[in-house]
């Protein structure tokens, strides 16, 4: 029996190495998890069929001796990244069977390392919500607790994890889609700096905001991921290569954002939570200093005007002429919006309006550039913070896992789960979701994060503080 709970990638590789399993036997035991837990979960849109094929081919490479740390990893991918030949919904019904036709580069470059992708993981539609309920699929429950959301909009990707049916996975985090998942999962998820991984063949949501990511039980296993999809590309013009960096100091000064904290609506257990956290890196060496972000106040007016401008644009592909579902009316411009109206959920649908409007001439200046306007202020806010401070901490997410169906209705609910997600997004600077601890409720014990945020191209802080904080040091 292989130890699916314990099992890292530097584990795995060992035994494959060793010969004390193969990769096909590796990929049989999460197939045969998958097989046994996912009709209570709800993970995955699609398991591959060819799993055990790749497996195969992993295990040619190892013999060969040229393995790599991933070859022969079982992997989970969100839906909305493209693998070529394998249908990628997105969780929407307009892309229902939907085939790609190329890689995305992430995956392209996973290819190469001789991974074995196990299949595609539920999401919120397009990536917009935080619960997965917004999946036209129906949604994850979390592992811990099945009557709860895994978070999202990466819950499917978190949950494979969570649920030991996968060994890592990719997400993509447009305002806090990795970083709340693993929070609500308790694993690890970390958000790259903006421009750090490729965004080709990721279906676009907020473009200027989006970023693929990996998730991990450990830092380690995230750190690997990041390390092979990270990268500049050609064709995303928006990524840049940078100098892999290393932590100068062991002693980091971390700073916190007393004032808010201070906002209301924050689950006092959190808080408890996160003093107790803060308590933890002191005994480890660390400085704890407050710092002032006046400005992330405005982070979730701002983003929630950003976002569905630029969603309004991006969703204006799916027209049921080039690809997806196309529900024929009388005339084309009839088939469009018959096509949308049938193809699109009630969030999407909500965004794409709401983006309209706020691009609309005469509106245009009132919400959209004063949005981008106050952009620029919470990003200087960050610039001061980083001068004086390595990395600031807050909790992930100001709730755990609430229940399926107890925020879906109130959309307003939804995007304030976002309040400490979002600020990061708007900046561009990377951040990382760490295991902080459990609180319980009845007989569950739901999980608890702390994030990590560090300056641009300082993910190796990240990786440091987080294994620090996990004792994987
Ligand atoms: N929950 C946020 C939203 O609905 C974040 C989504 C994401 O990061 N893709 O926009």
């Amino acid at each position: 029996m292989i130890d699916l709970i314990n099992i890292t990638i530097k584990k795995a590789h060992d035994s494959l190495v060793k010969g004390e399993y193969t990769a096909v036997e590796l990929a049989r035991a999460y197939l045969d998890q998958i097989k046994k837990f996912d009709k209570d979960i709800h993970a995955y849109l699609s398991v591959f069929d060819d799993a055990i094929e790749q497996a195969k081919k992993a295990d040619e490479i190892i013999k060969s001796g040229k393995a790599g740390m991933l070859t022969g990893i079982p992997i989970a991918v969100k839906d909305n990244i493209l693998i070529k030949d394998k249908i990628a919904t997105s969780a929407s019904k307009i892309l229902e069977n939907y085939v790609a036709t190329y890689d995305a580069t992430v995956i392209e470059k996973l290819k190469n390392e001789g991974v074995v992708f196990l299949g595609k993981t539920n999401m919120d539609e397009f990536a917009m919500g935080g619960s997965t309920e917004n999946s036209a699929y129906g949604p994850t429950k979390n592992p811990h607790d099945l009557e709860r959301v895994p978070g999202g909009s990466s819950g499917g990707s978190a949950a494979s994890i969570a649920g030991n049916m996968a060994l890592v996975a990719l997400g993509s985090d447009t305002g806090g889609s990795i970083r709340q998942p693993a929070s609500f999962c308790g694993i690890v998820g970390l958000k790259p700096t903006y421009g750090a991984v490729s965004r080709y063949g990721v279906m676009a949501m907020g473009s200027s905001l989006d970023q693929i990511g990996p998730f991990g039980k450990t830092v380690e296993d995230a750190e690997i991921l990041f390390d092979v999809i990270k990268g500049q590309d050609k064709m995303d013009s928006t990524s840049i290569e940078r100098p892999k960096l290393k932590v100068e100091s062991k002693k980091l000064k971390i700073g916190v954002p007393r004032d808010f904290l201070k906002i209301g609506g924050i689950d006092k257990d959190i808080i408890i939570n996160f003093e107790e956290s803060l308590e933890k890196l002191k005994k480890l060496d660390h400085e704890i200093v407050d710092i002032e972000l006046p400005n992330l106040k405005y982070s979730l007016a701002v983003y929630y005007v950003i976002v569905p401008a630029e969603v309004s644009s991006n969703m204006a592909r799916y027209d049921g002429m080039r690809y997806g579902k196309r529900v024929s009316g009388s005339t084309g411009i009839e088939d469009y919006f018959l096509s949308r109206q049938a193809g699109l959920g009630r969030e999407v649908k909500r965004r794409i309006i709401l983006g309209t409007y706020v691009l609309s001439s005469g509106y245009y200046d009132a919400y959209y550039n004063k949005a981008n306007i106050v952009r620029e202020i919470i990003k200087e806010d960050y610039k001061k913070a980083f001068k004086k401070v390595d990395v600031i901490a807050t909790p992930t997410a100001p709730n755990v896992a609430f229940k399926i169906g107890e925020k879906i209705d109130d959309p307003l609910q939804m995007y304030l789960e976002d309040i400490f997600t979002v600020p990061i997004n708007l900046a561009g600077v990377p951040a990382i979701s760490i295991p902080s601890g459990t609180k319980k409720i009845g007989a569950k014990d739901l999980p608890m994060g702390i994030q990590f945020i560090a300056d641009y191209g300082r993910e190796d802080k990240l990786f440091f503080i987080g294994k620090n904080f996990l004792g994987e040091l």
